[in-house]
């Protein structure tokens, strides 16, 4: 008996002991992560992505220039702006030009165009290495999409970035902004696509970007979840996205939608 209650004042001190070394590992982690930032904000000020004044990630003025997309005008399957009465971009005609008849997604929502404020946000973030952009576009993302996709089963997935993107950048820069917007919407985040190679799609014309993607993707996943949300950082002609959709229909999700940051 009295072994027992030793045995139990001794776990119950080595318990005390361990809590008080994770309490100051956990206090150690906080000061050193502060610390850094402010070595950090020292050595690189913080400076607005699209016109570089110091002070915020993105100044007043920028912000005031981002042209949001007013969903109530959008065409509500590509989502593109105005498009809400008759759409010039996703109709049988337009899409005969990139060989299709419709687009592979039940819907696609784009929070803001493709100006100079938002053309500047993406570069700075996926080429000038501004991760903490990740924030305000994955915000606008959330923002614009229908609260009739969030249901139980929803899930984000993403188009991974090639294997070269992201040795090149050091970070997986789709992967990075669906975590996000899955995080504010509350769901999970699957990584089921994966990706051969094909050429970068920056430069390239509205046929030879779908020529260049078709097939491109194929799914990791038996079980499909039954409502996914495809993010992106940029719709620009809509055959990345298209194409990652035909790889999620043909593996038998019975709807996906799709929503970008910014539309061309
Ligand atoms: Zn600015
Ligand atoms: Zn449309």
């Amino acid at each position: 008996m009295a072994d027992l209650t030793l045995r139990a004042f001794q776990n119950t001190k080595v318990h005390a002991v361990r809590a008080g070394h994770a309490r100051l590992n956990e206090l150690f982690t906080t000061y050193y992560h502060a610390a850094r930032e402010v070595v950090a904000e020292n050595l690189w000020p913080t400076r607005c992505a699209a016109c570089g004044t110091l002070g915020d990630l993105l100044c007043k003025t920028c912000s005031s220039q981002l042209d949001f997309i007013d969903l109530w005008r959008a065409c509500p399957i590509c989502g593109a702006p105005y498009g809400m009465h008759q759409c010039c971009e996703c109709n049988s005609y337009s899409l005969k030009g990139i060989e299709r008849s419709t687009v592979p997604f039940d819907a696609c929502v784009s929070a803001v165009r493709f100006n100079r404020v938002a053309a500047q946000i993406v570069r700075t973030r996926k080429d000038g290495g501004e991760r903490r952009l990740v924030t305000l576009m994955a915000y606008h993302i959330a923002c614009s999409i229908p609260p009739e996709w969030i249901k139980p089963e929803s899930v984000v997935c993403f188009i991974p970035g090639s294997s070269r993107a992201i040795q090149k950048r050091g970070f997986d820069h789709a992967q990075e902004l669906a975590n996000e917007v899955a995080r504010l919407l509350g769901i999970p985040v699957l990584n089921i696509l994966a990706i051969q190679k094909a050429r970068d799609q920056r430069g390239l014309g509205r046929h030879l970007r779908a020529q260049n993607v078709k097939g491109r993707f194929s799914v990791c996943r038996e079980n499909m979840p039954a409502y996914i949300i495809l993010v992106d950082d940029v719709y620009t002609t809509g055959s990345t996205v298209m194409a990652a959709s035909d790889a999620l229909k043909d593996a038998g999700a019975p709807r996906v939608y799709a929503a970008t940051f910014a539309r061309v």
